[in-house]
């Protein structure tokens, strides 16, 4: 019997219908949701705040919601944070910040739970931090048969050290140990800059405080600049409330809603409210708590591709990228944000074994990014790229085990822990190829 329910992702560009959703509460009641399904023949997905791009999350027979198993463990005297992993990375933030502590890096949102961001290999800017991966000590794991592996850097290592960046693809993630560090905060400094000047001097600039990114704004060469320096909690120095409204609601929500719809009814209208929009962000300085001021608010809905790159080949990218718009005649109400992160070793983390770039672009939510998404992905793969886990992209297993010197590793060990293929769906079956009893294969 097909089930009842009905799931669509934050983009609204992933749907599903017909499936059962489960909530379990407890890593016993997820073991026996995994048995359950087994044992009727049906796959199994995950899903956390639904704020993937792609189809990973989607669900075919069985959605497994943890929404009710999103609780804190324990914070240890040394920072090390256990969460239930359903847990929301805006209420991990809350907790840590009452307690004196703080995450490392962040993403630029904070609605996702803890396993989704760590599944997708989700990732914030700076050249010597890691994405969220990295600050990953321990975890737990409801692998296919219904058991309970605990892994860490010393217990089943190699499960430890793919589950990192893991896709959802070798178990349900039922709880995560993050070393968190003492609370601090970043002195935020934003101003304009130019394309041309950014490219010319790239990594001296990405590298000129702890985490720096840029937003280009394609039409123009205008770039919006954002380098954030950790700084101790003692000078936190927001901005008064009216300008910190203004900034984050006003010109980074409405204005970009407004381009955004004028885009739909007058699309010419684009490419001159674009160039507007790169000189609505005015140059500003604000200190605060890490996490507000790594995070933002998302309010105005996008498609998004992202391309991890070798930071030396983003120069390139950019300029490739720039040519191909200037060479065209779409009209791309988004900036393009670049962001980059230190090399690390998770075999699917896409900033794996490299210092890496990444280079974003978007598109409105119900846009269709048909040829521009297309150069892009044809630009960033011709340097190599890794398009992010959970954006969108449209490589298959073939491709990817091109980019990912231990994409083999993984597929094995997915191929060992759940040969049945429980965890999979169409866009595993895709990005990772299907286990072998899927294909026949033995
Ligand atoms: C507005 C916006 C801003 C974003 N900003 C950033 C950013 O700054 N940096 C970045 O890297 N990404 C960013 N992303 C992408 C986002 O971080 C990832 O797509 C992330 O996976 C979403 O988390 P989620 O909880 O919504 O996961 P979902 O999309 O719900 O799920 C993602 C994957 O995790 C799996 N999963 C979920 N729970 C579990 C579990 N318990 N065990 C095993 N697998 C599980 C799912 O099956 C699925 O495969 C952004 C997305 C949006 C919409």
């Amino acid at each position: 019997m097909p089930g009842t329910q009905r799931w669509r992702n934050w983009a609204g560009n992933q749907t599903a219908t017909g499936f059962d959703a489960v909530h379990p509460e407890g890593t016993d009641a997820i073991a026996a949701a995994v048995r359950a399904a087994v044992a009727a023949g049906r796959r199994v997905r995950p899903i956390g705040s639904g704020h993937s791009f792609s189809a990973i999350g989607r669900p075919e027979h069985v959605q497994l919601v943890l929404d009710r198993h999103a609780g804190l463990v324990d914070v240890t005297a040394d920072g090390l944070v256990t969460v239930q992993a359903g847990m929301p990375l805006h209420r991990l933030n809350a907790e840590l910040a009452a307690r004196g502590w703080a995450l490392t890096n962040l993403g630029d949102i904070d609605r996702q739970t803890v396993a989704g961001a760590l599944s997708t290999g989700t990732h914030g800017t700076g050249a010597e931090f890691g994405g969220l991966a990295t600050q990953l000590r321990a975890l737990e794991l409801v692998l296919a048969d219904g058991s309970v592996l605990r892994c860490s850097a010393t217990e089943a290592a190699d499960v430890f050290s793919a589950a990192r960046v893991g896709l959802g693809a070798l178990g349900v993630l039922s709880a995560v140990t993050l070393q968190a560090v003492p609370a601090f905060a970043l002195r935020a400094e934003e101003g304009p800059a130019s394309l041309t000047e950014l490219r010319a001097d790239f990594d001296a600039f990405m590298t000129s405080t702890d985490h720096v990114e840029f937003y280009w704004f394609p039409h123009t060469d205008r770039c919006a600049t954002k380098r954030n320096t950790r700084v101790p909690m003692g000078e936190v120095a927001p901005l008064p409330r009216w300008r910190a409204m203004w900034d984050d609601e006003v010109v980074a929500n409405a204005a970009f809603g407004a381009v955004v719809a004028a885009g739909r009814v007058a699309p010419p209208l684009v490419r001159p409210l674009a160039r507007v929009s790169a000189r609505a962000l005015s140059a500003r300085t604000l200190t605060d708590d890490a996490h507000r001021v790594f995070v933002s608010r998302r309010r105005v809905r996008f498609r998004e591709m992202e391309y991890a790159v070798p930071r030396e080949a983003a120069p390139q990218v950019l300029g490739e990228l720039q040519r191909a718009v200037d060479a065209s005649d779409w009209r791309v109400p988004f900036p393009v944000e670049v962001r980059v992160a230190a090399a690390d070793d998770a075999p699917l983390s896409t900033a794996s074994g490299r210092d890496t770039a990444y280079v974003a672009v978007h598109v409105p939510a119900r846009s269709d990014p048909g040829e521009y998404f297309a150069a892009f992905e044809a630009i960033a793969g011709a340097a190599g790229g890794r398009p992010h886990w959970g954006k969108l992209h449209g490589l298959d297993a073939a491709a990817l085990a091109g980019r990912y010197p231990r994409f083999a590793e993984f597929t094995a060990l997915r191929d060992r822990l759940d040969p049945a293929g429980v965890f999979g769906n169409a866009h595993l079956d895709r990005v990772l190829g299907p286990v072998p009893a899927r294909t026949g294969r033995s």
